[in-house]
């Protein structure tokens, strides 16, 4: 695709103005309070370039819960740890089903999906953990480093909240630790996700901490975390799974690689060009935030940006 120049920040603008209606549609996530109170009419959208320029739009800034989109970080981490041999606890098909569900595993001997449902994700968890005995810490070290911001933290009111409503991830867990694809214990395990899910971050830290998906596996100082090949898997996954039920509704629209959470946040990539991420705590049915699969599908309709 020929490298046409894009004024990022005036798009930025023209989308903001364009999901104005939609501000304040669609729900918060309401299983834990934190997320519950948080204002569903906030808006904010960054975009990253290869050298790391930012452009920010409304609440850029914005500290939100990353919640499922760290399960793309967690997946790269264990990719560039471990090469394939993840691939064999964990599948690479969309799911057709609630992130949260669980009628698959069943029938596929505890193997789960993708590493985008909570099931393939805590697959993904248990595998960093036993590669470096700190799965949590070492996410975030990644996301501070990569996004160069060093105040990036867990919230602990988030990861307690998790933890006391966590039935349901503690059901998937144990549910694949007897098919034997659990290898720690399973509450360490628990812990971990959660407190993944409680990083507090900003569409400005995650566009560029998800460059290294833009930049084909190069991290923000240059040195290789994926090889070619694995950072275009990464994308590939994004795209198929990374908005769970709704992920051939988002590839219609968006037409990118995309990761979202119930924080309301969605980080999309432009392979070789930018990174994206936008935030409206505003949920649709599927937990994608309404007002930030639209502004994407803006971006792309504008600037002819996607990877088709
Ligand atoms: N903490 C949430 C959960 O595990 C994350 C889900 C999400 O963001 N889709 O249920």
């Amino acid at each position: 695709q020929q490298a046409v120049a894009v004024d990022y920040q005036a798009v930025l603008e023209q989308i903001a103005h364009d999901v104005s209606p939609l501000l304040g549609s669609g729900r918060p996530a309401e299983y834990i309070p934190a997320l519950a109170g948080v204002d569903p009419a906030r808006f904010g959208m960054a975009v990253a370039d290869l050298q790391g320029n930012v452009y920010g739009v409304g609440d850029w800034r914005h500290p939100f819960s990353a919640q499922s989109i760290t399960k793309v970080f967690t997946l790269a981490l264990v990719l560039a740890a471990d090469g394939d041999a993840l691939w064999r606890r964990v599948g690479r098909e969309p799911s057709g089903n609630p992130f949260n569900s669980l009628v698959q595993l069943e029938y596929e001997n505890g193997i789960p999906r993708n590493p985008f449902i909570n099931a393939g994700a805590l697959v993904v968890t248990d595998a960093l953990q036993t590669l470096t005995g700190d799965a949590s810490s070492e996410l975030l070290e990644f996301l501070r480093e990569e996004s160069g911001n060093k105040e990036l933290a867990f919230d602990p009111e988030v990861a307690a909240s998790e933890a006391g409503h966590g039935d349901r991830n503690a059901a998937l867990a144990h549910f694949m630790a007897s098919y034997g694809n659990i290898a720690g214990p399973v509450p360490a395990l628990l812990d971990h996700y959660f407190w993944q899910c409680s990083i507090t971050t900003s569409c400005a830290d995650l566009t560029l901490a998800a460059r290294f998906l833009a930049r084909h596996g190069l991290r923000a100082d240059g040195s290789r975390l994926l090889s070619r090949s694995q950072a275009k898997q990464i994308n590939a996954v994004m795209l198929t799974c990374g908005t769970y039920d709704a992920a051939g509704e988002f590839a219609h629209r968006v037409g990118l690689p995309g990761k979202s959470g119930v924080g309301g946040g969605i980080v999309a990539v432009v392979p070789g060009r930018c990174t994206l991420c936008v935030w409206s705590p505003g949920l649709d049915a599927h937990g994608n935030s309404v007002a930030g699969v639209a502004a994407l599908d803006r971006f792309t309709t504008l600037t002819g940006l996607s990877v088709f």
